[in-house]
């Protein structure tokens, strides 16, 4: 018997299926939300508690802090904003 389909992907998560290539992605073993690293995982997490990465927002702008984007292999979560790190001026 042949294997129809031979994963290419280095990674896998066993209980949703959901693979990945990136070592430095991040898959949410609770939620199974996978991120393109951790610093939107992080966020993910932010307050101790697994929040839906499409509905955390800046606390006064209302922006979404992380956009999914959609890859053959599934949605990573990102941040929506890069900001090199100059933010500290003074
Ligand atoms: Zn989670
Ligand atoms: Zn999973």
């Amino acid at each position: 018997m042949k294997e129809r389909t031979r994963t290419t992907a280095q990674f896998s998560c066993r209980d949703c299926g959901r693979q990945w290539n990136a070592l430095g992605e991040v898959h949410c073993p609770e939620c199974h939300h996978h991120f393109s690293g951790y610093t939107a995982f992080d966020l993910h997490l932010a307050g101790g508690q697994h929040r839906n990465p499409g509905e955390i927002t800046h606390s006064e702008t209302f922006q979404r802090l992380l956009v999914g984007l959609r890859t053959p292999l599934g949605t990573i979560w990102q941040g929506s904003c890069r900001r090199p790190s100059e933010s500290r001026a003074s």
